[in-house]
């Protein structure tokens, strides 16, 4: 087998999921697009050869299995399959590796045909894997980046195959579907919960604010704000936040719109998994910091005074002064 890469992306409504365009980029542009709607599907990136498959609703291990029916010989011939690090990409990695009988290695940073590069316990350690044998691996969005900006370009247009899987498809595998993961229910998003990574504003906290209480009234306010929240390493080691909330290299990489930092110095760990916000708005006790350098609007002032006031304008719980 020639060592080779393609990217399994699942698509929702002609939605590309958070590092789709990143995986499809890594795997030098084949693509294998999976889900609802495909056609419409914009990608970002240049694509070489792409197969859509309609597969319906979301149902990972259907989708799965369904893959290997109408494209498995693309499949079979590939060394490294590539999924988003996203939510759905993290449901149907797995999957599709039980399927093929392949490890899986998740979480990774960098991978080529010949190696993949993860990284564990909480970033503090990095492997190596030597690819000997054919692997599926779902890389972590926003780590790679683009490296051009290129125009959006409709997947249809580029197809070079179109393929349908219906709900019954999957022969043998129909009584095992309905064990499988379904949709139920499509929620709007809870911004206490939500992927950082696919939240579009996001208020940050960072040493500068005094202590876990502090916090909590900074996620009323951004629960009150549509803001999901997150946090620099300083708070997570401290474990006033969970360590899933981390922004920067060894935590998560994330995109938003806009960006509010409460005393955080935008150390480069951290502002390396920022993305490019639209806006940045900081509050720190420090002109120079670096995340005041990077601002939209540097608000020169004590964070905890800003977030206890914010929380009063906001009419937000119970106040004495
Ligand atoms: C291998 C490695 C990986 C790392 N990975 C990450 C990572 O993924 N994410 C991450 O965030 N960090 C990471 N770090 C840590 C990073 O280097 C910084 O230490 C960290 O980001 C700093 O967090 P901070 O801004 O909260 O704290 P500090 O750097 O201590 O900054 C506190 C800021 O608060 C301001 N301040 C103080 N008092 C007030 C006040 N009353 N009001 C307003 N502002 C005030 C200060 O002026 C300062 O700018 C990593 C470090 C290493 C070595």
């Amino acid at each position: 087998m020639t060592p080779s890469m393609l990217a399994v992306i699942p698509v929702r409504d002609g939605l590309v999921p958070a590092g789709g365009d990143e995986t499809i980029a890594e795997c030098g542009g084949r693509a294998i697009l999976i889900g609802s709607q495909t056609a419409a599907a914009e990608v970002c990136t240049g694509i070489v050869e792409v197969h859509l498959v309609e597969a319906g609703s979301f149902e990972p291990g259907r989708w799965a299995r369904g893959l290997l029916e109408v494209l498995g010989r693309e499949i079979a011939d590939t060394t490294v399959l590539v999924v988003p690090g996203s939510p759905d990409g993290r449901d149907l990695g797995p999957r599709l590796a039980a399927c093929l009988d392949r490890p899986l290695l998740a979480g990774a940073i960098s991978i080529t045909a010949e190696r993949v590069v993860v990284v564990r316990a909480g970033g503090a350690e990095v492997h190596t894997h030597l690819v000997h044998e054919p692997v599926v691996a779902t890389l972590q969005p926003g780590v790679r980046g683009l490296e051009q900006h290129l125009e959006p370009t409709i997947a249809a247009e580029r197809a070079t195959g179109s393929h349908r899987l219906d709900a019954g498809d999957a022969g043998e595998a129909r009584d095992r579907v309905r064990r499988d993961a379904r949709v139920l229910e499509v929620l709007e998003p809870d911004l206490a919960t939500i992927d950082l990574s696919e939240a579009p504003r996001i208020i940050g906290g960072g040493a500068g604010l005094d202590g876990p209480e502090r916090f909590e009234t900074l996620v009323e306010i951004s629960e009150h704000l549509g803001a999901a929240l997150g946090a620099t390493r300083v708070i997570t080691d401290r474990g006033w936040i969970d360590h899933a909330k981390q922004i920067g290299t060894t935590g998560v990489t994330v995109d938003p719109d806009l960006y509010i930092s409460f005393g955080v110095s935008g150390a480069v760990q951290h502002t390396a998994g920022l993305g490019s916000p639209d806006y940045i708005i900081s509050v720190n006790t420090d002109p120079h910091c670096p995340m005041m350098q990077l601002s939209d609007l540097a608000i020169v002032s004590d964070a905890n005074a800003v977030v206890d006031h914010l929380h009063r304008l906001l009419n937000l719980g119970e106040h004495d002064g």
